[in-house]
């Protein structure tokens, strides 16, 4: 029987995913995949966190959007090493693009590699990008409904977080409806509040980072 065209990108993608988690794991390096809609907060959490882990961890960023170096630009600021990936119109990232982005970097000298993707609920679901972890961003303004609507985006994420909280006084954003949602996708992960621009609402987020960045540190190399 004929293989249809997408599950054959999908096997390509999977199979390269597969040699960067291997080569992330050699690394000792933990990556986390940021996924969202436009706007949500992604880059200025990045910004929030790398400021955060300054001097602590070594930190790598790659971002991915259809066009610009914008996004970029804001983490070069922070003295991060940081790849923008021009997807040129394309709404996700797929791991052939990581495994080119990484070569601009020392892999072995780093702690932690953020890869902020294409903003985008829907495909970047089913692109592995050899992530170890998935950190999922909505925002208050998006509404409380994205859980019900995205099943699929919620139930593979690490961490959920719910961005622009200083906004809920100003929209219509119903709190316990959205964590109903959550709960009846994602059980173990309740959602997490925060407001990226703020750091000191971002602690549960910070410290759960470092968990996971320092448990994969004490790894031994292989
Ligand atoms: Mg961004
Ligand atoms: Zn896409």
């Amino acid at each position: 029987m004929e293989i249809p065209v997408v599950q054959k990108v999908l096997k390509l993608n999977d199979d390269i995913a597969l040699l960067l988690r291997e080569r992330f794991e050699q690394a000792g390096v933990v990556v986390f995949n940021f996924i969202s809609a436009p706007g949500s907060g992604k880059t200025s959490l990045l910004e929030t966190t790398i400021r955060h882990f300054r001097g602590r961890f070594a930190i790598a960023v790659i971002e991915g959007d259809p066009d610009s170096t914008l996004d970029a630009q804001r983490i070069a600021r922070h003295g991060c090493p940081v790849v923008q990936i021009q997807t040129s119109g394309g709404c996700h990232l797929e791991a052939n693009l990581v495994q080119r982005a990484i070569a601009q970097f020392d892999l072995d000298s780093l702690d932690a590699l953020f890869i902020e993707n294409v903003g985008n609920m829907v495909c970047p679901v089913e692109f592995d990008l050899g992530e170890h972890h998935r950190v999922v961003l909505v925002s208050t303004p998006e509404g409380s409904d994205k859980p019900a609507k995205y099943p699929k985006l919620f139930r593979t994420a690490g961490i959920i977080l719910l961005n622009k909280c200083d906004l809920l006084p100003y929209v219509p954003f119903d709190r316990a409806q959205f964590d109903t949602y959550v709960q009846s996708v994602n059980p173990e992960h309740p959602a997490v509040s925060i407001t990226a621009t703020r750091p000191e609402t971002c602690t549960a987020w910070f410290a759960w980072a470092e968990a996971k960045i320092t448990g994969r540190m004490a790894v031994p190399a292989r």
